[in-house]
């Protein structure tokens, strides 16, 4: 203990001065030997109104209304102080407490480093204090509100650091000792207190960091190689990365040897070799560690370490990714190139997009050539965008891409999804990456209104563009250099005959990787346009041709099937198309509107996907030939018939886990939590916890039908019953299936008279049963297929 008590007292003597963090970071701080080009900082960049601005206020607005007190609950509790304000529920609830708090810390120190928000300042200052305060507490450097079940009973989770500190390890993957995922959270934590120093520029963030990251050491440090990759088996987030930043930061070679031995082998070294092995793998598990990885090659130079990276984007981009650039389907990666029977309501889990712009940044920096930009502008309209209300600042976890899924959005203080804290970040971050530059030249690579003014380098210039709704944009200068300055505006990949003008004379650039480059010296007032015409485009599958989704121009279109807040029970829409699939999409006026028929005959329209905030959604459709259809239709008829018959006689349907569903079903339960497995929000219930809510009933004998996961077996019993009376006992007995099962329970009897409403009681007399689902049906024909959630 004397050891780390010398570390945090090192740590506290690194204390910087106020308003002095960015003078007083060493050296290496930004060093990055293998970048070309550096983003322009964000404090240079003002968002113009625009929906990213819009994102961007919806999210601060989020920020503010977050109290870091409650965040904090578990670390005063830890440190064995008051706690002053009670934990937020979800996940919060659940282990993990401080993933969002990290989060929470660099999403507000984006935006003060973006627009100096005094607000966000003072409530980000307030947090490191308290933070402070609690450290001091525990006097050796921890900082953690991390806990963990033993022998029934939720307890410190400071204890698992202490028994992996002995060589001590139980690890099964998401666990580490039974705590799930310490490590991962430990990062976030750790990364924010980065960026409250990198960013914010707040003194108190150093020294903090500084004993937290001696604690960790201290546990780590110790342990042998096989041990050390013993504990990377479970998810550990980028935590190779903010110890490459801890000495890029210092010089602290000591940090740098920490950063270089949490190298998951298993995971790095196939991907330093060019394997893609990444099949069955946690997708946002891996992610980070390639990102650190990718650090540790601009601090040291080693050109090994720039392997994985560049091979991993590009698996996972071209090879991994739907068409709008998100990845993992239930949160994994599947086979490469097979994705036409991995579309479902569980793809593109938000926090794999958010890193993999983040990898995508330190690539390019590397390498400027506009198709990293590419990538980053399909992921940030189509995914990044989506995944965030405009109205409420809440959040998606998955983003559905199956017909007929809809968006499941968090609530502000009941989730706390890990997309949640990566989706603060996001979208406290739209101005960071659309100017860059080098010695010479500014490089425009993403068409947000915004306006650049760069004192340093004698820059300033508008950005105004109705990108992504209109193929244009006009970079009007507002101030040069006396000398010439090269402007390098990148041509969009999906533009066809891209054109610029300057001052309304048609210029003939020089094209360089993906730019247009004009190089000249600028008198302010020069106005530079680029037109990006936009067209349509089929893009198929790898695996089935006949899969097809559409873009236009940035942009991915989806067919509009309908309200979020109706069931959707079709089969979802085909399209006969015999020759280029895109014929099927006919323009209508308005922004990226398109209609087509279906194979059936209906009249669907396409717009952009990521604004159907509350719609039920087509991107990926079935293609036929008029051939193919022949011979598919009967099937295809009888399939829709029958969800079409199970949606008429539906009656009422709960989605369990979901709030606004389970209020309205008048839900209430003895403890029980909600969760978000297999791609969906449920309840979970354990041994001799009840649950019951009500449902609407038509006259007559009816059906009961609960959805629970197939994989569910074996030692559980639950009982339900339906008014008071006794309906069935379920012990659901193996084997166990990969997918959703629906169980129908007859319900005899008229319902009691005239009262239309139905109560159900759960109860689990034993093992843990998860439902997803609840639906009353009127009794009619067998059940027919699961509807799509
Ligand atoms: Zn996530």
């Amino acid at each position: 203990m004397q050891a780390t008590r010398r570390e945090l007292l090192a740590g506290a003597s690194a204390l910087v001065l106020p308003g002095s963090a960015r003078a007083t970071t060493p050296a290496l701080s930004g060093s990055n030997r293998a970048g070309k080009v550096a983003a322009v900082p964000a404090r240079y960049v003002r968002l113009k109104p625009s929906r990213f601005a819009d994102a961007f206020a919806a999210n601060r607005r989020y920020l503010l209304a977050l109290d870091p007190e409650r965040l904090l609950h578990n670390f005063y509790v830890s440190a064995t102080l008051p706690a002053p304000k009670p934990a937020y529920t979800g996940w919060e609830a659940q282990g993990i407490a401080g993933h969002s708090l990290g989060h929470w810390l660099s999403a507000c120190a984006l935006v003060v480093a973006n627009t100096g928000d005094r607000d966000v300042a003072a409530t980000l200052d307030h947090a490191l204090a308290e933070m402070a305060r609690i450290q001091a507490a525990h006097g050796d450097g921890y900082l953690g509100g991390t806990t963990v079940d033993r022998d029934g009973t939720t307890i410190d989770g400071k204890i698992v650091f202490e028994e992996v500190r002995r060589g001590d390890i139980r690890t099964g993957g998401f666990d580490l000792n039974g705590g799930w995922v310490p490590l991962y959270t430990w990062h976030k934590v750790h990364a924010g207190l980065l960026d409250a120093h990198v960013l914010a520029a707040n003194p108190r963030a150093l020294p903090i960091m500084l004993a937290l990251a001696g604690y960790l050491a201290g546990v780590l440090e110790p342990l042998t190689d096989a041990q050390m990759q013993q504990v990377l088996r479970a998810e550990h987030g980028g935590l190779n990365e903010s110890y490459a930043e801890t000495y890029a930061l210092t010089g602290d070679t000591r940090w740098l040897r920490m950063a270089e031995k949490i190298r998951h082998k298993a995971v790095l070294d196939p991907l330093t070799a060019e394997h893609d092995r990444l099949e069955g793998l946690h997708a946002n598990t891996q992610i980070p560690k390639v990102i650190g990885l990718a650090r540790l090659y601009e601090l040291t130079g080693d050109p090994g370490k720039a392997t994985a990276g560049r091979f991993f984007h590009d698996r996972v981009t071209h090879h991994h990714s739907y068409v709008i650039g998100g990845n993992s389907e239930r949160e994994h990666f599947g086979a490469p190139d097979a994705l036409s029977k991995r579309v479902t309501e569980a793809t593109c889990e938000a926090c794999n997009s958010y890193n993999m712009l983040k990898l995508t940044r330190h690539l390019y920096a590397w390498q400027p050539d506009a198709h990293w930009f590419d990538y980053y502008e399909r992921v940030q309209l189509n995914h990044i965008l989506a995944h965030q209300r405009p109205d409420t600042g809440q959040f998606v976890y998955f983003m559905p891409l199956s017909a007929g899924a809809r968006r499941s959005y968090s609530t502000a203080e009941e989730s706390f999804w890990c997309c949640v804290g990566s989706g603060m970040e996001s979208h406290a971050k739209h101005a960071d990456s659309i100017f860059w530059s080098d010695a010479d030249t500014l490089y425009v690579n993403l068409y947000i209104p915004s306006a650049l003014d760069w004192p340093d380098r004698m820059l300033a210039c508008d950005l105004d563009t109705a990108m992504p709704m209109e193929g244009a944009a006009t970079l009007t200068v507002r101030r040069a250099p006396r000398s010439s300055q090269a402007i390098a505006l990148r041509i969009p990949e999906w533009s066809v005959g891209a054109t610029l003008t300057l001052n309304g004379q048609p210029l003939q650039p020089t094209l360089r990787n993906g730019y247009a480059v004009i190089d000249r010296t600028w008198t302010p007032g020069d106005r530079l346009r680029l037109a990006m015409p936009m067209r349509l485009r089929a893009e198929p599958t790898p695996d089935d041709p006949r899969m097809i989704a559409f873009t236009h121009g940035p942009l991915v279109l989806a067919a509009d099937l309908g309200p979020a807040s109706q069931p959707f029970d079709g089969l979802g829409p085909a399209l006969v198309v015999d020759g280029l699939a895109s014929a099927a999409l006919h323009p209508q006026a308005g922004e990226h509107r398109f209609t087509a028929r279906s194979s059936l005959g209906d009249m669907l329209e396409f717009t952009p996907f990521f604004a159907q905030y509350d719609r039920r959604t087509a991107v990926y459709l079935p293609t036929f030939t008029t051939a193919g259809w022949a011979a598919a239709k009967d099937g295809y008829v009888r399939a829709q018939a029958e969800r079409q018959s199970l949606a008429r006689r539906t009656v009422d349907i709960a989605y369990l886990g979901e709030m606004q569903p389970e209020r309205d079903h008048g839900f209430s339960a003895t403890r029980s939590e909600t969760v978000q497995l297999h791609g969906r929000s449920a309840r979970k219930l354990r041994a001799g916890q009840t649950m019951s809510l009500t449902l609407r009933r038509r006259p007559g004998p009816a059906v009961l039908q609960v959805v629970y996961w197939g994989g569910d077996v074996d030692n559980r019993e639950i009982a339900i019953r339906v008014d008071g009376t006794p309906l069935a006992v379920d012990a659901r007995k193996g084997p166990g299936e990969d997918r959703f099962v629906v169980v129908d329970y007859p319900i005899a009897g008229t319902g009691e008279q005239g009262k239309g409403t139905t109560k159900i009681d759960f109860s689990v007399r034993r093992g843990d049963v998860d439902i997803y689902e609840v639906r009353m049906l009127s009794a009619g024909a067998a059940a027919g297929a699961l509807s799509t959630a």
